[in-house]
């Protein structure tokens, strides 16, 4: 256990001061322990950094701030801009339930950011980790945080070689709340996260530069490697998918363009759009089986390449075919677009797309 707890946080709060990473959402360095950030900054970083790097947030964050200054601006905003901005970040639904957030808050709070856990914990997306992030980091209030980097700290301070989930991982909200100052409690947690994230990592923790070392059971028992247990190896069923990048130049046009759609409005990359995507058949696809399966007439297929795409549960993997459409006079239907490579910006792409794109542009410069 920590033994003394009071030496701990101030060990743990000292080397923060000093050492703290410069982020875009936090308080200026010169001035830290006077000011709290701005909630609105808490809440859209702490939605990005959900299973997400801080390096790979920086520039969408800064990005994100200056199309949306302030939660009334992101409020009026388009679902497609914002999914727009959040193109290659992932988990989607993170984007939505930020903007639906913001317009409850706007509607029924007068844009204000709640500062407690019950309150928050009622908005689209914020779960225990997040209420309690924004809760300390912006209002100061005595609330835990846990997210892995934090389980990862605590399961080694207590030396605890037992796996973080279920009751474990309730013992350590426990932990993480016993062990909270009366003041500087968004401090003390940012703290906890930072040394997570710099100091005490999943793979080679440099305990030598640890500020809490003294502290640290697993350590002092020689198990640190052993925290947490290696996880059992995944097994991800895979989707197969055959993208089409189907083409057509009417006469006068220099650039030929491309057909894209529109996904469902629910399920994984809902109302994102993409080259236009069906599942796998066994049998190897032909033109006249593509023409029938897309409901145009097409001619001229070719390999393209091979996608694979990692989600935590599931793997897809992606043959990408290139084909001509013949012109038809039939109407699109309004979730289908023809467009050219230059055009697919104004569109939110989900990244396996993005990288098909990248593929046709590559392809055509040869
Ligand atoms: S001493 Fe090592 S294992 Fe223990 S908290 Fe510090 S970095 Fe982590």
């Amino acid at each position: 256990m920590l033994g003394n707890t009071i030496d701990f946080r101030r060990s743990l709060l000292r080397w923060y001061h000093t050492n703290r990473r410069d982020l875009p959402w936090r308080v200026a360095r010169e001035n830290p322990q006077t000011a709290t950030p701005n909630p609105y900054h808490v809440l859209v970083s702490e939605a990005m950094l959900q299973q997400t790097q801080v390096a790979t947030v920086i520039p969408y964050f800064n990005r994100f701030m200056a199309a949306y200054p302030t939660l009334r601006d992101l409020a009026k905003a388009k679902e497609q801009e914002i999914l727009r901005l959040w193109q290659g970040l992932g988990y989607y639904s993170r984007a939505r339930n930020l903007l639906a957030t913001a317009k409850i808050l706007v509607e029924e709070n007068n844009g204000k950011i709640p500062s407690s856990l019950e309150a928050l914990l009622k908005l689209p997306g914020i779960g225990r980790y997040t209420a309690g992030a924004i809760a300390s980091l912006a209002f100061e209030k005595r609330a835990p945080i846990l997210d892995g980097n934090v389980a990862r700290v605590l399961s080694r301070l207590e030396g605890s070689t037992g796996c973080t989930s279920g009751a474990s991982r309730e013992s350590l909200w426990q932990r993480a709340e016993e062990l909270l100052p009366k003041k500087r409690v968004g401090d003390f947690n940012s703290a906890l996260m930072e040394l997570g994230a710099t100091i005490c990592t999943p793979r080679a923790p440099r305990c030598p530069l640890c500020p809490v070392q003294k502290h640290c059971a697993a350590l002092a028992a020689g198990v640190v490697d052993q925290i947490p247990p290696a996880p059992a190896p995944k097994i991800r069923p895979i989707e197969r998918r055959i993208t089409l990048a189907i083409s057509k130049k009417d006469v006068g046009q220099e650039c030929p363009t491309y057909l894209i759609e529109q996904r469902p409005p629910r399920g994984r990359w809902a109302s994102m759009w993409q080259f236009i995507t069906i599942e796998a058949a066994d049998i190897p696809p032909t033109a006249q089986s593509l023409s029938e399966r897309v409901g145009l007439s097409l001619s001229d297929v070719r390999h393209l390449g091979a996608l694979q795409h990692d989600l935590t549960h599931r793997r897809y993997q992606f043959q990408v075919l290139s084909c001509r459409a013949k012109s038809s006079k039939n109407p699109l239907p309004k979730d289908r677009r023809w467009v050219g490579l230059d055009g697919l910006s104004d569109f939110p792409l989900p990244r396996p797309q993005l990288q098909v794109a990248q593929m046709i542009s590559s392809i055509i410069r040869r």
